[in-house]
């Protein structure tokens, strides 16, 4: 048995109600997340480096030239 409700047509699935203070701790995880993957592809290269050496670097070299940030 399915645990998705149906309206009272029974013919489509009911669409959850998620108030915006439920869903506050998900959207500020997904912005760290995405902040620190701006961080590693944008800026983890030189004097901003938190990794030593170019592995970072060079594993996320394309997605640098792809977003358009300097490099070479
Ligand atoms: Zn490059």
């Amino acid at each position: 048995m399915s645990d998705v409700t149906l309206d009272r047509r029974g013919s489509t699935p009911a669409v959850p109600i998620v108030s915006p203070r439920e869903l506050l701790p998900y959207a500020l995880f997904a912005g760290v997340l995405m902040m620190l993957l701006i961080f590693f592809v944008g800026a983890e290269e030189g004097a901003t480096s938190i990794i030593g050496g170019h592995s970072v670097h060079e594993f996320v070299h394309d997605a640098r030239h792809l977003l358009g940030f300097p490099c070479h």
